[in-house]
């Protein structure tokens, strides 16, 4: 069975910059493949699932 498909906004806690993108939720984790923001940050982020 594939994961449920989810928005997720994801905010760079180092610049503030946000994004929305499509991911999947998958025994409790968000799968994205977001991997970095514009600032290069690749682990400050805040990950939330939007309705
Ligand atoms: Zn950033």
């Amino acid at each position: 069975m594939i994961g449920t498909r989810v928005k997720v906004s994801i905010r760079c806690l180092r610049c503030g910059e946000r994004f929305v993108l499509r991911g999947k939720e998958e025994k409790g984790r968000i799968e994205t493949g977001f991997k970095m923001c514009l600032c290069n940050n690749q682990v400050d982020f805040e990950i939330e699932p939007t309705p």
